[in-house]
């Protein structure tokens, strides 16, 4: 008769801040609104989060996947997390609400244990893949934190636009010596800029593409390129001081940087011979491009090299970065297509615009299987390029959900879009 009543026992969703980049990643794809941030900490509402892990695959750092037993009355509030530095320790459950989480009583989220094969599974909604291509080499990731970054020095900084542009976009080479930092095309690197925010405490990290492959930003060096922009302007166009973009482009030969990373486990590129790429950016989006086919031209007569075709979006020629270079390419190696919005005296055109023209070529790709798609840039190009892909499949007649489900499974659809 007088049986303590069962406690609800919550298996919460967090997200640990002395991993977690900030790159907005997760909020973008909670598909329930359960993810918010502030200045400080991305933070998870236990009151809305349904533990569906639609979230979890596409963390770089896989600060996301964290949970914690607690007493549903006493989950950690949306206020509470917005104030930690560090996870809290695990608490002991009262004895009667761990009986409840064994069985007893049925335990809520998640609706799949943390794992990469149960959330592709809950992720069918996301654009691309939450695997990598599946003749990709192993990542390593996470292997410099907040708490032990790596030292850098910068080897290199200079300018890849027009002078007389807006657009100031740097190539910054950064040499780590002796330490080793291992990395693959597609992945990417967080920066630790020096100094405190408006509350003062120590800037969070930024992340940034490596513009360069494998081998080093020269070949057999352990050394790695970004390519970097720097804010003068918000999104609306306001006056703003891009914290760590004007630190990095006003570097100096000898200087040295704070890094974490490397990120990154699915936006990586296939190894096997007679793979295809197709790459579409816009803007600073072409970082990992640039890996991925200079990857690709260090192969050259040594490995079978698929098709190379690329579509990248600036407002001008002078406005796209590495445009001398990247035009000296040899073009029987990579088919390029420039999309520019902003040319005096030619229309405007984005990417999503030249797919449709070259619909012919993007089809024949499509329709091999050893093609792989990344994207990478400006958010707005995302629902774009997919309905161009749409557009190109349903002309031929066949059906686009159906290859765009393979394309997801198989780890040959990528998307980093900020
Ligand atoms: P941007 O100069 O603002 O834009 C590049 C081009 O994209 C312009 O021609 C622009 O046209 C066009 N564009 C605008 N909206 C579009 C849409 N909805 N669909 C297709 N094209 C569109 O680019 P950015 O400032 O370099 O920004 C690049 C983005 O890449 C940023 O969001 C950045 O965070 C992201 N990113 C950077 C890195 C990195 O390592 N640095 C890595 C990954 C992603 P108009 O403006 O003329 O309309």
């Amino acid at each position: 008769m007088n049986a303590p009543l069962p406690v609800e026992v919550l298996k919460q969703h967090l997200i640990d801040p002395e991993i977690c980049i900030r790159c907005n990643t997760c909020e973008e794809t909670c598909p329930v609104d359960a993810i918010t941030h502030d200045s400080n900490n991305y933070v998870v509402d236990p009151e809305i989060c349904n533990g569906c892990m639609a979230c979890v695959p596409p963390c770089p750092t896989g600060s996301i996947d964290n949970w914690r037993l607690v007493v549903r009355a006493e989950a950690y509030s949306v206020q509470d997390q917005l104030g930690w530095e560090e996870l809290p320790q695990d608490k002991p459950l009262p004895v009667d609400a761990a009986a409840a989480g064994e069985g007893g009583q049925p335990m809520p989220a998640p609706q799949a244990e943390s794992g990469l094969a149960q959330a592709v599974a809950v992720t069918a909604a996301a654009p691309g893949a939450a695997v990598p291509p599946w003749s990709a080499a192993h990542p390593y990731v996470n292997l410099y934190t907040h708490k032990t970054p790596i030292t850098a020095t910068v080897v290199g900084n200079y300018r890849v636009t027009g002078v007389d542009t807006e657009s100031d976009i740097h190539h910054i080479v950064l040499d780590f010596g002796e330490q080793p930092f291992p990395v693959l095309e597609g992945q990417s690197i967080g920066i630790l800029p020096p100094g405190v925010d408006a509350q003062g405490r120590p800037h969070h990290a930024r992340q940034y593409s490596l513009a360069s492959p494998r081998d080093g930003e020269r070949a057999g060096y352990n050394n790695l390129s970004l390519t970097v922009k720097r804010v003068t302007q918000d999104h609306g166009g306001a006056a703003a001081h891009g914290v760590c973009s004007n630190y990095l482009c006003d570097l100096a030969k000898n200087d040295t940087v704070q890094v974490i990373g490397p990120f990154g486990h699915t936006f990586l590129m296939p190894n096997h011979p007679q793979a295809n790429l197709i790459m579409i950016c816009t803007g600073t989006g072409s970082a990992p491009m640039r890996a991925m086919t200079e990857r690709s031209r260090r192969l050259i007569g040594t490995a079978d090299i698929g098709k190379l075709m690329l579509f990248f979006g600036a407002r001008t020629e002078r406005e796209l970065p590495y445009f001398g270079p990247l035009m000296k390419l040899p073009r029987d190696f990579i088919d390029i297509n420039l999309a520019l919005s902003r040319e005096p005296g030619q229309p405007k055109r984005y990417v999503q615009d030249l797919i449709r023209e070259r619909a012919a070529h993007v089809r024949g790709l499509l329709a091999d299987r050893n093609t792989c798609i990344y994207v990478c840039g400006l958010k707005g190009m995302e629902v774009g390029v997919l309905d161009a892909l749409r557009d190109v499949v349903v002309q031929s007649g066949e059906d686009w959900s159906i290859l765009h489900d393979a394309l997801r499974r198989e780890g040959r659809l990528h998307f980093e879009t900020y």
